[in-house]
């Protein structure tokens, strides 16, 4: 068995495991979406795939899994690799229209003929759960945390949990993309921790690891962070996601940072899977929430409170 595999185990202090921050995150959740639903809100999430939907299935899947296990309504839009960039925009524009519908996932990659960045913009910001709308990213960076980008404030979720101050704390950020590793740097800063970004261009980068009392590491490359690149008793947050291939010919899923290695060095650390992953899926809903709640507030006072999608759910009457 793999050390890595042998520590996997619920006493061990030193993992952050996912599965179990994020059953807590969802039992939450669950309520939540029943008292809308009593109420005549029941969140309603639609995602929106187009073309070869292969190497997003297993995410939607997952998605819908979980959202309705939380008696969360799920439906799938596939539109064929052809769909139109207008089609596309459409539709979201219909679902943006529709009280009934709640939240709208676009799931990537889409076809090279369309825009990721157009159709995220498209969808309103109230039904963003994504967190990927500019206005989702510039409340981030107003410090007003409203519906954030999943993976970002699933990783934040998980430095949470060692109970580390963030106040003040030391953090590196690896990775500074717009959806991942920018809004972890935003997220953290609102929290009060001094935050250093490093990316492909850093000149060393362990000589800002080794300073940190967390790091982040959302890169894309297994092994590029090694126990000797972090400072005995750090928190580890691997958000990487790498497959990768084994000598027997079978294939393993990793992430950015050596498990073992920094697993003896550091106080905390997320495995992969089974870290920020699931944690990621339960912040979407958590988001779509958040949103059935803006979307609630909004036409009940444009409707002056006389206003449901759908009939609030009535208790059966006793015989
Ligand atoms: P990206 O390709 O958009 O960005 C990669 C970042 O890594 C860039 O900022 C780049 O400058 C930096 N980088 C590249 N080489 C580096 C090096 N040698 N040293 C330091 N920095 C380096 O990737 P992304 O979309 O942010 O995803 C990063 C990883 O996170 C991937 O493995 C992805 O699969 C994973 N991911 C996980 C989740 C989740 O739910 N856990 C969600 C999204 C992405």
């Amino acid at each position: 068995m793999a050390l890595s595999e042998a520590r996997k185990t619920p006493v061990d202090h030193k993992i952050l495991d996912g599965r179990v921050i994020g059953e807590g995150i969802r039992a939450e959740v669950a309520r939540e979406a029943r008292a809308l639903a009593d109420a005549g809100w029941p969140p309603r999430l639609i995602s929106i795939a187009v073309g070869d939907t292969d190497a997003a299935m297993i995410y939607i899947r997952n998605q819908q899994r979980v959202a309705e296990k939380l008696g969360i309504a799920f439906e799938q839009k596939l539109f064929p690799a052809e769909a139109t960039r207008a089609e596309v925009l459409a539709a979201i524009a219909a679902l943006n229209a529709d009280p009934r519908v709640t939240g709208i996932i676009i799931q990537r990659p889409v076809p090279d003929h369309l825009l990721i960045k157009e159709l995220q913009g498209a969808v309103h910001p109230f039904k963003d759960v994504e967190g990927m709308h500019p206005a989702s990213i510039g409340n981030i960076v107003y410090n007003d945390l409203v519906m954030g980008p999943c993976t970002s404030v699933a990783a934040v979720e998980m430095l949470k949990h060692t109970g580390l101050r963030l106040q003040g704390l030391e953090v590196v950020v690896i990775g500074h993309s717009e959806i991942v590793g920018k809004p972890i740097a935003f997220l953290l800063m609102s929290e009060g921790a001094t935050v250093t970004v490093c990316h492909h261009m850093t000149r060393n980068l362990q000589v800002h690891s080794r300073q940190a009392d967390a790091v982040f590491v959302a890169v894309g490359k297994p092994g590029l962070v090694t126990g000797n690149m972090i400072k005995p008793g750090a928190a580890v947050i691997d958000i990487g996601i790498n497959q990768i291939d084994l000598p027997d010919g079978g294939t393993r899923v990793v992430g950015d940072a050596d498990y073992d290695s920094c697993y003896d060095v550091a106080g905390w650390i997320t495995p992969v899977p089974g870290g920020v992953g699931p944690v990621t899926v339960s912040i979407l809903l958590r988001n779509l929430v958040t949103a059935a709640k803006l979307q609630r507030g909004h036409y009940e006072r444009a409707f002056r409170g006389g206003f449901t999608p759908c009939a609030p759910a009535v208790a059966p009457v006793a015989e």
